[in-house]
């Protein structure tokens, strides 16, 4: 009797410890959405604008994150991708490696090699820094054609952006849409095709180049993210997509502050479509955050409902301030306080239950060790 009352005790604490982390929730699904450029003030701009509201306030928690870079003090978006997707400090322009150029594995490859679904789905060329940092490894964010190629050594089972030209016409003279193609990608150069495919292999490669800026994209982002979602939510094993608001940076880059807030309401939109799907399904965590802000923004005055605001440019770069940190859902009381940006990997892991012997082989032998 007491053997048998040990043996219950025993799978009880299994299934408590497989569900949880200390007590808390475990998801099943997380998506990390990333408004490139994306401060406070770009925020609070969109916030005022949109009459005092935006949906990312209903996120439970929030938190900042620390940007700066392994050989700067502000952060580039390659290396700003790098630390969020590898959980390491590289230098600016890297993509997915550390500052001696040893590869580094990305969440999304960590979730691809523990049978999740992945996916990205973004507001510039598949190829540009952000979405290359979670799948490429090249030392410098401008080789595109060798990014693109990066993708066809991964399993994404989704990637929805532009940069289609850097898949077919290359100097190599590959052409890698026969090769996504060999390799069971649906291929979609519409957003109408893209909401067609229900399963499988999804390459949606909709502009040349990059996607329109807002408003002529329409609403490529949010139904592009939702598209992904519903094909990646067919894994009972769950998923892991990263979604960019890509442009908020390039507006803020322009110090153009009407264009920053249609930008950011088309993140905010996107936004409100991912966390309704989390509000209905309980068990996805969303995290909101930036690689860096962009422009340092400064808001003097406005009037809520107008995108007339009275706001100051510092520089038409970025800047080297923290950036703030949203997220709902289960493990959401992870994001508190302030983080690192490389914490976010590390997190996600834990939470995912994942392995990582890749990393964790480099960290034991402390590969990354220099200049950080
Ligand atoms: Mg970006
Ligand atoms: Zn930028």
């Amino acid at each position: 009797m007491k053997k048998i009352i040990s043996i219950g005790m025993m799978i009880f604490i299994f299934l408590v410890i497989n569900s949880s982390v200390f007590g808390q929730q475990r998801p099943k699904n997380v998506i990390i959405m990333i408004g490139d450029g994306m401060g406070l003030s770009q925020i609070y701009a969109a916030m005022v604008a949109n009459n005092n509201h935006l949906a990312l306030e209903s996120c439970t928690y929030s938190g900042f994150s620390k940007t700066y870079s392994a050989n700067r003090f502000t952060t580039d978006s390659g290396a700003g991708g790098t630390a969020i997707a590898c959980g390491i400090k590289t230098k600016n322009g890297m993509i997915g490696m550390g500052p001696d150029s040893v590869k580094a594995t990305s969440i999304l490859e960590i979730s691809e090699q523990n049978q999740l679904s992945t996916g990205i789905v973004v507001a510039c060329a598949v190829t540009h820094a952000t979405p290359a940092s979670f799948i490429a490894h090249q030392v410098d964010r401008d080789m595109y054609e060798e990014i693109a190629a990066d993708f066809l050594k991964t399993d994404i089972d989704i990637f929805i952006g532009g940069g289609r030209q850097y898949f077919e016409k290359r100097k190599d003279k590959r052409n890698l849409l026969n090769e996504l193609k060999n390799k069971n990608y649906q291929l979609a150069y519409t957003l109408e095709e893209v909401k067609k495919i229900k399963s499988g292999k999804l390459a949606g490669l909709l502009y040349e180049d990059h996607p329109f800026s807002m408003p002529e994209r329409g609403n490529m982002l949010p139904e592009a993210t939702m598209a992904a979602i519903d094909i990646l939510d067919n894994n009972p094993k769950g998923f892991f997509l990263m979604v960019e608001g890509s442009q908020i940076d390039w507006a803020a880059h322009d110090n153009n502050t009407k264009q920053i807030i249609k930008e950011m309401l088309d993140f905010d939109q996107t936004i409100q479509q991912v966390l309704n799907y989390a509000k209905e399904k309980g068990n996805t965590l969303v995290i909101i955050t930036a690689d860096h802000e962009t422009g340092g923004m400064t808001l003097l005055d406005g009037k809520f409902g107008s995108d007339s605001l009275k706001a100051e440019f510092s520089t038409k770069n970025h800047s080297g301030v923290p950036v703030p940190v949203f997220a709902f859902g289960p493990g959401a009381e992870n994001f508190t306080g302030f983080m690192e940006n490389t914490d976010f990997k590390t997190k996600i892991e834990k939470l995912l239950n994942l392995k990582d012997n890749d990393s964790a082989i480099k960290i034991k032998n402390n590969i990354y060790k220099k200049n950080q």
